[in-house]
């Protein structure tokens, strides 16, 4: 939604006064150089410096025809002074235009990495629904390829920018100074010039955004099959896959042609007109100079600086695309940056909760249903009490514990614990107190210890790592590896089996040693033993903790102190395992199918 607002803004701006929008985004960008203003400065001094040697070129070569070579072809100046005029200007323009290269590389780069920071803080920090809402691969590129694509606005078209037209204006003062009738002639290309690139830099802006979004998309396909590369042999979905990948390179592919044509367009168009006036100017002094109204050296110097002319103004010309395609990378960038984070203005920083959990007369619609997913729950969790959610599939338990973590607001009634309304809790201290375990186990690309101690970001030393594994059952399996604590699980914990991912998920939790536990039970099956030694494991994280436990297993819905079952949304029954056998209702039901003996096998096929 913030998204939408973020979107329409700049759709409105757009048809407004996208020339506006486009000094708002550089005012933006310049308030990042800002930390680096220092090192800027110096960059566009040295470049106004290298950008002011371009007119002494020009200006050599009138004395060095009208002087240097006299009537008979005698030298009336010094031959050494030509020469070492010429390398003396050369070499001050290379020292000058290094320095500003370097120097606005330094804090171009410098931004992209302050941008990439701050998006990948505020990405963190994005609430439950952004995630609903967006694509992870279009997020990823946003992040990975249209911050570096501001470098292009932040740097290499600034370089232009600054030192070209600095060059632009001290060639056409000389070329003032030296005819004024010429110039204007020359200078008369300069309004339909400005028109037709600024057609074209409107509809590269365009397709620069489509180009934007084309590659987000291509990158979430490619996510998507690297992921599920599983599944997608099982099923021999290759063609299906390739034809997904292909449709979204193809879009791709369409937008850069597009690019490419509307940026080729620029300079030939520039360069006609460029000829045009060229044409007319060679036409008027060449009559002049019948008349003799124009010495050798001033008209070899105007064409000269003319010439000179060309590649800076094709540079500003050219720079347009790279100019729209930076940006469209701005907008992108700063659309991330301006999406709200998740709501966070509760005021009272709970200390260790006691773990009473209260739900009133909730109801909760994710955004775009019209459904409730959650509707009337009145429920009361006792300090160190085990509830075990079970429903339907849909039911609304994945629900019931995301409005426990506040990854979402009720829209009415209140989520309570210890007696405070969560919404005024803030979020560090609510989710302080909370440890989840969820079916996928969330294990990160780091050594076993990391994974573990991950549970207190604080710090957790090595006997407090050492005696969760052992609590949670892990110590055993950890021992037994070759670097034990040391080894790296891989992706997700690839090298790891299910069993063990879960204990050491488990292990994690119990080093966070939270008063409220959140267990989403793995619906996949574990072999018995595997099975016996997670079981045992919760068990230990379960002991005085309040627990919400979404129970996929018979022996959890068994020992727990209660069971709340939901359908569609609502809570219809609840009690002990054998008050809701006994009641022969939808848990009995649900009994027979998922949680009985061989239940859940039988669900599963
Ligand atoms: P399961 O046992 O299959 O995981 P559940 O009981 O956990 O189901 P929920 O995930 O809470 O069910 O879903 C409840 C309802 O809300 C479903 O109708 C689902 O389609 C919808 N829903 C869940 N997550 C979202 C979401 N992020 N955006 C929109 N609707 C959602």
């Amino acid at each position: 939604m913030a998204r939408g607002r973020a979107e329409s803004g700049v759709t409105a701006s757009a048809a407004v006064a996208p020339f506006l929008r486009g000094r708002q985004l550089y005012a933006r960008l310049l308030g990042h150089v800002r930390p680096h203003a220092g090192r800027f400065a110096l960059a566009l001094a040295a470049m106004v410096g290298a950008a002011a040697t371009e007119p002494l070129f020009p200006a050599l070569m009138k004395p060095l025809l009208d002087s240097g070579f006299g009537a008979a072809g005698t030298a009336l100046l010094p031959p050494a002074l030509f020469a070492g005029a010429i390398v003396a200007i050369f070499v001050l323009r290379g020292v000058l235009t290094f320095a500003a290269s370097y120097l606005l590389a330094w804090v171009g780069h410098r931004v992209v990495l302050d941008l990439r920071a701050a998006m990948f803080a505020r990405l963190l920090r994005l609430p439950a629904r952004f995630y609903d809402e967006h694509s992870s691969g279009a997020v990823i590129s946003r992040i990975a390829y249209d911050a570096g694509g501001v470098t292009a606005a932040a740097t290499s078209v600034l370089t232009v920018l600054v030192r070209d037209t600095i060059a632009v204006a001290g060639l056409v003062a000389w070329l003032l100074w030296l005819d004024w009738r010429l110039t204007l002639v020359a200078l008369a290309v300069g309004p339909p010039l400005a028109l037709a690139v600024r057609a074209l830099s409107h509809r590269l802006r365009r397709v620069s955004r489509g180009a934007q979004r084309a590659l987000g998309e291509v990158v979430h396909v490619l996510q998507e099959a690297v992921d599920g590369h599983k599944a997608v042999k099982i099923f021999g979905a290759h063609g299906h896959e390739e034809n997904r990948f292909a449709a979204a390179a193809e879009r791709l592919r369409g937008y850069n042609m597009r690019q490419a044509v509307a940026a080729s367009a620029i300079v030939p168009v520039t360069q006609m007109l460029a000829a045009c006036a060229l044409a007319v100017i060679v036409w008027v002094a060449l009559r002049e100079a019948l008349e003799a109204r124009v010495t050798v050296g001033a008209f070899a110097s105007f064409v000269t600086a003319m010439l000179m002319l060309l590649a800076p103004l094709k540079r500003l010309t050219d720079v347009n695309a790279a100019l729209q395609r930076g940006l469209a990378a701005a907008e992108s960038v700063f659309a991330l940056l301006d999406t709200p984070p998740e709501e966070d203005r509760g005021r009272i920083a709970l200390g260790r909760a006691r773990g009473e959990l209260r739900f009133e007369n909730v109801r909760f619609t994710y955004p775009g249903r019209r459904e409730p997913a959650l509707e009337g729950i009145d429920l009361t969790v006792h300090p160190g009490e085990t509830v075990a959610l079970v429903g339907p599939s849909g039911a609304g338990k994945t629900t019931l514990i995301n409005l426990v973590a506040r990854f979402y607001l009720p829209q009415s009634g209140r989520v309570l614990l210890d007696g405070h309304d969560l919404a005024e809790l803030t979020l560090q201290s609510l989710r302080a107190n909370l440890a989840l375990v969820s079916q996928e186990t969330v294990l990160f690309n780091d050594t076993i210890r990391s994974n573990i101690a991950y549970g207190r970001q604080e710090g957790a030393d090595a006997a407090t790592v050492a005696a969760a594994a052992e609590a949670a059952h892990a110590f055993e399996f950890i021992r037994a590896l070759p670097q034990g604590f040391d080894t790296v699980v891989g992706e997700k914990g690839m090298r790891l089996s299910g069993g063990q991912r879960q204990r050491l998920a488990i292990a994690r939790a119990l080093v966070k040693d939270a008063p409220v536990l959140i267990l989403d039970e793995a619906t996949s099956a574990l072999d018995s033993e595997s099975e016996r030694l997670v079981q045992q494991a919760l068990e230990r994280l379960m002991q005085g903790r309040t627990t919400l436990v979404i129970a996929h297993r018979l022996s959890t819905v068994e020992r727990a102190d209660r069971i709340v079952v939901l359908e569609r949304g609502r809570i219809v029954e609840t009690g002990t395992h054998s008050e809701l056998l006994a009641r022969g209702g939808l848990y009995a039901r649900l009994y027979r199918t998922q949680f009985a003996p061989g239940g859940a096998e039988r669900a599963a096929l």
